[in-house]
């Protein structure tokens, strides 16, 4: 139904490259149209997106997104935000000894301070852990959160971390975006795989998101973005960054440090 896929991770440029592969692996992909009517006698036989467009199909997975089941909080009275339940940096609803993780509450965002939802397993994992120490009476705190996140279509792995383009100016933020490609290994070593990056930053170079696909080794430098982008660093920080390096699994600049350098030059 939206113009693009990945909205809330990935700027259209880059949602557009898993397009394109997806497409290239016969995989028609329909955007911004919602599904109007599902058809079939005792299965589904058909989708239709609008009268004129319709597919046949054997089975319809419906992945529209989640919201919070408030129905329990409300009841126990528990302080509820604009997407889902209210708790402080130790778990605590708004209710005496009534906690809450995971899906189900708002968390702070570390750029900017405001409430957010995370909707990860690595957030509700977190989140547990510090509700675990908050109930035994230890020290705890859960810290503002980032999103990051991995994932895998076919060959392709895609991440991010921070903001998009758009969420940035959408938050009155002047991003300074850079894009690069480069390579998982040494230019001459075999099966070395293209990999796109995204870098955006504000209008001090502070680095605020990162957006990376290739068909390997994404998950370790978006873990290296987050970490850049938790301890505020700008580009020309990450740019002087040591990366280790040897030809069969990286590039001797790598395609971060490559990344970052570029979006460098937009602020000289
Ligand atoms: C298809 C899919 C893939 C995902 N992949 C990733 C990923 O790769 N990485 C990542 O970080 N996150 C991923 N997530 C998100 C992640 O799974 C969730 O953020 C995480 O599981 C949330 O944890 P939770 O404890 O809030 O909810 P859940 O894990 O959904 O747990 C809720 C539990 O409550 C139970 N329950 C519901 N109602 C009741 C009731 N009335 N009484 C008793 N029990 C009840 C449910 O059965 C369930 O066991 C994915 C989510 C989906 C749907």
């Amino acid at each position: 139904m939206l113009p693009q896929i990945v909205p809330r991770s990935l700027d259209k440029d880059m949602s557009d490259i898993l397009v394109k592969y997806l497409e290239m692996e016969g995989i028609k992909v329909v955007l911004g149209k919602p599904i109007t009517k599902l058809i079939g006698e005792t299965k589904v036989e058909k989708a239709c997106f609008g009268d004129e467009e319709i597919y046949d199909a054997d089975m319809v997975i419906m992945a529209t997104g989640v919201r919070a089941e408030l129905e329990l909080a409300n009841m126990a009275g528990c302080e509820i935000g604009r997407w889902a339940i209210l708790v402080n940096d130790r778990m605590e609803t708004s209710v005496e000894n009534v906690y809450a993780v995971g899906d189900c509450v708002e968390s702070k965002d570390l750029i900017l301070g405001s409430n957010t939802i995370s909707q990860l397993g690595t957030t509700a994992v977190r989140e547990s852990k510090t509700l675990a120490r908050t109930i035994c009476g230890k020290k705890s705190k859960f810290n503002p959160v980032l999103n990051s996140m991995v994932s895998k279509v076919g060959k392709l792995e895609f991440g991010a971390v921070g903001y998009t383009t758009s969420f940035a100016q959408q938050n009155r933020i002047r991003p300074v975006v850079q894009k690069v490609q480069a390579l998982t290994r040494a230019r001459y070593y075999p099966n070395a795989k293209p990999m796109d990056i995204k870098v955006i930053c504000d209008g001090n170079g502070t680095i605020i998101g990162c957006q990376i696909i290739a068909e390997e080794r994404v998950a370790e430098r978006i873990d290296t973005m987050t970490l850049a982008i938790t301890e505020g660093l700008t580009c020309f920080d990450l740019s002087n960054m040591e990366f280790a390096y040897a030809p069969p699994v990286s590039m001797v600049t790598d395609p971060l440090i490559l990344a970052v350098e570029e979006v460098s030059k937009k602020f000289t």
